[in-house]
């Protein structure tokens, strides 16, 4: 019997009715990540597993995280546990302390089996820019096509069966992206809902603690347990944590929801098709929907705006990795010498592509240009967005112009040509909007998603119309399991 691949109520009845065992369960989740063939994992915590199930405290039971495996994106500290965030820089970095997700995770029973690959620093779209090379997407076993990043290994470890739960990182779409691309439901709720302290900072006005589910009522559950004030993190919200669970089937009858037309017209027929049904199914609802427009200047400015300032942030936040006070360490006759050649061999390419546009960004002679510019560029694009918020209770729109592309031709460059669909989703990231993304449609055996977005701070109505669309389309606890 498998129960890895079953939604947390179930697990959690077959717990108490004493059919399994946490410790059954994780001996499961370890055998099945030990035999994981998409590149999942960073790091198997075999022994760590072990020992934690053995000290769970059984006056947890009652929480639905209550001995389940569980796995976290490499970017997260973990006590005693190697973190790398998938960059030869961090490779023999062990943590000694957890994130505060960590905690919280581990507070309500959850046993973390594996650290999972991302894109280097959490840069990138693609999952193939990590320091063990390309993740594959399990739902294409002939491993033509990418499941996308940078959370790739949380994506493939859920998508695959093997956790219910895989947590990870969205400061573009990295979560909501993948998501899309591996038939799961990714979440980012609202900016500061959840503490980030303990997860490596990428972008820090954009950066978000998300994660993959494969059904929203376990997405809201995990908010349950992630959300509230952490006096660790001053950038952690103060608001009271409700139970984001108990409004999932209210009505949404008279919600009012826009969707982007700039956005529809760059995606493929088979996902406009899909996507056209669920307005359907909406409207059965008792929604409104609306095609609306947004200036094509603003959406096509939504990358190139993401792309300085979060390079920027990542040049600023990443600075102490110099193999002086962090980071592996190459030689030199001083320490300039230190520095030069321990960034030069441990970052890969494309972070120091990174890194040299975000230099060039804060430097005295293109601030102005460059970096000022794009500040003021993402308050446009939030204005833009928060005018169709006034109207509307959420913008829904195809999470993914396509299902995953493939890797061969993939180029994550910027090269002046934005398709609007493929890069619109950072516009949550701008405006700290809680975003949702669930399954909609296959096209060649391939899932793609729908993505929702509300106004900060309305992440329970957020879920409560992901929840009543999703029992429309019957596609939750999607699982393509490894041959
Ligand atoms: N793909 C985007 C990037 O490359 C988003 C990354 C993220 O959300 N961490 O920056």
């Amino acid at each position: 019997m498998r129960y890895l691949s079953k939604p947390l109520k179930e697990i959690h009845d077959a717990i108490l009715r004493n059919e399994v065992t946490p410790l059954d369960l994780v001996k499961e989740g370890l055998s099945y990540v030990g035999k994981d063939n998409n590149n999942a994992f960073e790091y198997i915590c075999n022994k760590e597993a072990i020992d934690a199930v053995n000290k769970l405290d059984s006056s947890k039971k009652n929480s639905l995280l209550y001995g389940v495996p569980i796995v976290i994106k490499d970017c997260f500290s973990t006590k005693s546990i190697p973190t790398t965030a998938s960059s030869n820089m961090l490779s023999d970095y062990i943590p000694c302390f957890d994130a505060e997700v960590v905690t919280r995770l581990k507070n309500a029973g959850a046993i973390i089996i594996g650290k999972t690959t991302m894109d280097e620093l959490a840069m990138g779209g693609s999952g193939t820019s990590g320091r063990k090379g390309m993740t594959y997407n399990p739902w294409d076993k002939r491993r033509k096509h990418i499941i996308g990043g940078s959370s790739c290994g949380s994506a493939a470890a859920v998508s695959s069966g093997l956790t219910p739960i895989g947590i990870g990182s969205d400061t573009g779409d990295s979560v909501r992206k993948p998501a899309s691309y591996s038939g799961l439901v990714g979440f980012k709720p609202t900016w500061g809902r959840i503490s980030r302290y303990g997860m490596f900072q990428f972008a820090s006005s954009l950066d978000h603690v998300a994660y993959f589910t494969r059904n929203v009522f376990d997405s809201a559950y995990l908010l349950n347990v992630l959300a509230g004030h952490d006096n660790k993190d001053f950038s952690s919200g103060y608001e009271d944590v409700i139970d984001y669970t108990k409004d999932l089937s209210k009505s949404i009858k008279g919600k009012r929801i826009a969707v982007i037309k700039e956005v529809l017209d760059c995606c493929s027929p088979k996902t406009i098709e899909c996507f056209n049904k669920t307005l359907d199914q909406l409207r059965v609802e008792g929604a409104i929907v609306d095609i609306v427009s947004i200036d094509e200047k603003i959406l096509k400015a939504i990358y190139p705006t993401y792309f300085i300032i979060s390079s920027s942030e990542a040049t600023s936040n990443n600075a102490n990795l110099d193999g002086l006070k962090f980071g592996s360490r190459c030689e030199g006759n001083s320490f300039e010498e230190v520095m030069i050649n321990t960034r030069t061999k441990c970052f890969s390419p494309l972070i120091k592509r990174r890194f040299i546009i975000g230099s060039l960004s804060l430097s005295k002679t293109h601030r102005e240009e460059l970096f000022v510019r794009a500040q003021k560029c993402r308050r446009l694009i939030v204005d833009s967005f928060n005018k169709v918020f006034e109207k509307y209770d959420f913008i829904y729109c195809p999470a993914s112009p396509t299902t995953a592309p493939l890797f061969k031709g993939y180029n994550p460059r910027f090269n002046g040509d934005v398709n609007v669909a493929d890069n619109y989703l950072a516009f949550a990231n701008f405006g700290g909007n809680p975003s949702i993304t669930i399954p909609i449609g296959f096209e060649n055996n391939m899932p793609f998603g729908g993505n929702f977005t509300a106004k900060p701070h309305f992440d329970s109505e957020l879920l409560n119309v992901a929840s009543i669309l999703e029992k429309h389309t019957g596609l939750m606890n999607l699982v393509k399991e490894n041959e």
